[in-house]
């Protein structure tokens, strides 16, 4: 008998008709013979809305008391969806994050789980129970409820099937699964049967947005193979994408997917001296700000000063702008200047590893099409432009045709 955890979003549980489909699909994999768990997200547009009222309320009230608020979308849907198995005459029980176990650090709106107490869910396993879990939310060792940040019940579903050993881990979502780059910007993307955990870690962080990052990393960390399915499927042998391990795949690529991101800004701060500790005056205001930065470029001095430069989010851009002038006085810099108005693109496959050519074959495309490269940034197995952001699509289809993504005969 296998164990399966299986993790259903927000637009597969938005409506009562689509709740009971999801009892129905649970119900056949349990006639198959597996033990089922099975996580929910809040139905679609719910946890916006209660955003939405915590903003109209308090935005910068306490960040516990959010949480409580937040928490409450996904408290509806574990509720619903047992009942929505008893009205089919199977046996089923909800479980909170807090009722779960699920212990978490206390850093409320993006809570990483600690650790899982499964007694309990196994008891209920043994009985011949379905467990239906809350995504999205945990308790801290004091009692608070807490929260995993936006897409968090991805990282429940994939935390809950490391603590119960499961055999795999679904995610069933609006998608059939990872495609090479973006279906709704090249339509002849093509859908990936099986990529490797870490192609997936670079493509999550690389802007792709089928599975939440932290729920990657997770599965990375424990080597917990996801498999990414469409709960809009009729049947369940519909396709699928199985997300796995290094030693299973396959089927080698040099590249796997074309990733982007459009909400990028960069940030440049030129003629500061050129010495040791300079770097950190720079980027350590921005880190005390919570400001994450992504690429980091500093040029090679020339008359013992030189030009730094960084990209991050474009919602934190007037912000770290703000503070690099007040870095750029203190350091008597020449300028700071920055732009608002680029984007990312990176194309990630594990075949990198072993084959030169690759970031030339990708500058030479991008160069074919006129798209000026304003910086590079590198790993193993992905390499990443930053580009205008007008070039963006263009960009993004050019790489996509030269590396031969795109579906056969399309
Ligand atoms: N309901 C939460 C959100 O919308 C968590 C999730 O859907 O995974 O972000
Ligand atoms: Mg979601």
């Amino acid at each position: 008998m296998a164990l399966i955890v299986q993790k259903y979003g927000g637009t597969s549980v938005g409506s009562p008709e689509r709740i009971i489909e999801v009892a129905k699909r649970v119900i056949r994999w349990r006639e198959r013979g597996n033990d089922v768990v099975v996580v929910v997200s809040a139905m679609s547009g719910e946890t916006n809305r209660l955003v939405g009222l915590i903003n109209a309320l308090n935005p910068q009230g306490p960040a516990r008391e959010k949480d409580v608020v937040l928490s409450t979308g996904e408290q509806v849907t574990i509720g619903l969806l047992s009942l929505a198995l008893d009205s089919l005459g199977c046996p089923a029980k909800s479980y909170t994050g807090q009722q779960a176990r699920v212990i978490t650090d206390s850093a409320f709106s993006k809570a990483r789980i600690r650790q899982i107490d499964d007694t309990k869910m196994r008891e209920d396993l043994a009985e011949g129970k379905v467990v239906v879990v809350a995504g999205f939310q945990g308790v801290d060792a004091g009692g608070n409820i807490t929260t995993l940040g936006r897409g968090g019940s991805d990282t429940t579903a994939v935390a809950l099937a490391v603590a119960l050993k499961a055999d795999e881990c679904q995610i069933y979502t609006d998608v059939d699964g990872v495609y090479t780059t973006d279906p709704r910007m090249v339509p002849s993307a093509r859908h990936i049967p099986m990529l490797a955990l870490e192609e997936m870690l670079e493509m999550a962080s690389q802007g792709s947005k089928v599975l939440q990052i932290r729920a990657v990393e997770f599965a990375y960390k424990y080597n917990m193979p996801i498999r990414v399915l469409s709960s809009f499927d009729e049947g369940d042998d519909g396709k699928s994408t199985l997300v796995t391990r290094e030693e299973d795949i396959m089927e080698e690529v040099l590249v796997r997917g074309v990733a982007f991101n459009k909400d990028e800004s960069q940030l440049t701060i030129k003629g500061v001296p050129d010495k040791p500790g300079v770097a950190y005056e720079i980027l350590g205001p921005i880190s005390d700000a919570n400001i994450e930065v992504d690429m980091i470029l500093q040029n090679v001095g020339t008359d013992g000063t030189t030009d730094f430069t960084f990209t991050i989010h474009r919602n934190d851009y007037a912000e770290a702008m703000k503070i690099l002038q007040a870095t750029g006085e203190r350091l008597g810099a020449a300028e700071c200047r920055g732009d608002d108005k680029i984007a990312k693109v990176s194309i990630v496959g594990g075949g990198m590893r072993s084959h030169a050519g690759v970031a030339s074959g990708m500058f030479k495309a991008l160069s074919k099409e006129g798209i000026n490269i304003r910086m590079i940034s590198t790993s193993e197995i992905k390499i990443s432009v930053v580009v205008d952001e007008k070039y963006l699509e263009l960009a993004v289809r050019t790489l996509h045709d030269t590396f031969q993504l795109t579906e056969k005969g399309a």
